[in-house]
C-alpha cells in the first residue's frame, strides 16, 4: 500500500557529531543523500555503518526513501 507524499517528513535538522553544529535541511525526496558537509566545521559527514544516508544517520528525522520503507541499505 503506498503512503500518501502528505505523511512524508523532508525537513530534518542535522547534527555534526564532530563539532555539534545543527544545520536544518530539506531532504531529497527520493534518493538517499549519502555525504554531507558540515556547515559548521566544513566535515564530509557519510553515514554510520547500517544507516543509509546522513539523515538517518545525523538527522532528527530519517529519509523520505526510508519513511516509505526504504531497502536501498539491505
Ligand atoms: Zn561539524
Amino acid at each position: 500500500m503506498a503512503t500518501p507524499d502528505q505523511t512524508l517528513i523532508l525537513q530534518s535538522v542535522v547534527r555534526c557529531p564532530l563539532c555539534g553544529h545543527r544545520e536544518t535541511e530539506i531532504m531529497p525526496r527520493d534518493a538517499c543523500q549519502w555525504f554531507y558537509d558540515c556547515k559548521g566545521c566544513g566535515a564530509l559527514l557519510k553515514p554510520e555503518p547500517g544507516d543509509c544516508c546522513v539523515f538517518c544517520s545525523y538527522g532528527t528525522v530519517p529519509c523520505p526513501p526510508f519513511q516509505q520503507g526504504c531497502t536501498c541499505f539491505g
